[in-house]
């Protein structure tokens, strides 16, 4: 029996681990995406110690990190918790099973779907979730980002080296980015902000072509796109993030 299974192995679960390990417990850290979400971004820039590194990078330190204890790290999804008679918890993979007197859950959050008519058409068809994973696929094209947090900023702005216009379509007042930012957002004539204004469909037959708007921009309730990228957080619970 271990003691302790992390669920997760994105930056938390990792971290959680280097703790653990330190503590002398024993820990496994089951996780499906090694890594997690930070791997979608180039750009880590609030990571006390590195001026400069990607999130792949940053996630590879802290796996190395936690592999320098006696950590294991099993790749697996888990499908099941079990508590078991003795005060302990039963974890069930697809083909594994492991036994744990504790279990931290690091399983992060998901981003929050567009919940628009045509966006289950056109997801992967000009509606993207990872401008890291897409940018170099829209080269030359107009596309939007929908959201207004630091990870909405950071994908504009990496759009923005490929893309002659980027757009920000944010529902609220103001972009909530860091301040850094929000500077980069502000010196880059490719990218327009759209603030106060939803997206209510997505348009297009087997590709996008545009949007369509709450609140008519330059005279307009359609915006001309040639891509989609959705960046909108959301909490474990569902509720949006503020
Ligand atoms: C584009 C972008 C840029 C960002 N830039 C920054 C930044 O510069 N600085 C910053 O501080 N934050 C940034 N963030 C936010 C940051 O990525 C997250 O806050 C962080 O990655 C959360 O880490 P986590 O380990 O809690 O969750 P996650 O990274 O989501 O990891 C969860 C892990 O759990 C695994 N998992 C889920 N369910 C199961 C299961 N049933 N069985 C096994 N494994 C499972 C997943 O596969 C994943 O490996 C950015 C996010 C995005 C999208």
């Amino acid at each position: 029996m271990y003691d302790l299974v992390i669920i997760g192995s994105g930056v938390t679960g990792y971290g959680a681990a280097i703790y653990a390990a330190r503590l002398d417990l024993s820990v496994v850290v089951i996780g499906d995406v090694d890594g997690g979400t930070i791997t979608l971004t180039d750009d880590v820039a609030n990571y006390p110690g590195y001026i400069q590194l990607t999130g792949k990078e940053l996630s590879d330190h802290l796996k190395a990190h936690a592999l320098d204890y006696p950590v294991f790290i099993d790749t697996g999804t888990v499908k099941d918790i079990f508590r078991c008679k003795e005060n302990c918890f039963y974890i069930v993979t697809e083909n594994k099973s492991f036994l744990a007197k504790s279990v931290i859950i690091a399983t992060g959050m998901k981003e929050r779907e567009l919940e628009v008519p045509g966006h289950d058409e056109l997801k992967n068809k000009g509606v993207s979730y990872c401008a890291l994973c897409d940018a170099p696929l829209y080269k030359d094209k107009v596309v939007a980002v929908v959201g207004g947090s630091d990870s909405a900023a950071k994908e504009a702005l990496l759009l923005a080296k490929y893309c002659p216009k980027v757009y920000i379509i944010y529902r609220r007042e103001k972009l909530r980015p860091e301040p850094i930012n929000a500077r980069r957002i502000e010196r880059e004539p490719k990218i327009e902000v759209i603030t106060e204004t939803n997206v209510t469909e997505i348009l297009g037959e087997t590709k996008v072509t545009g949007v369509k708007l709450d609140k008519p921009h330059n005279g307009s309730d359609t915006l001309s796109l040639d891509g989609v990228f959705v960046a909108e957080d959301k909490f474990p619970d569902g509720t949006k993030s503020q």
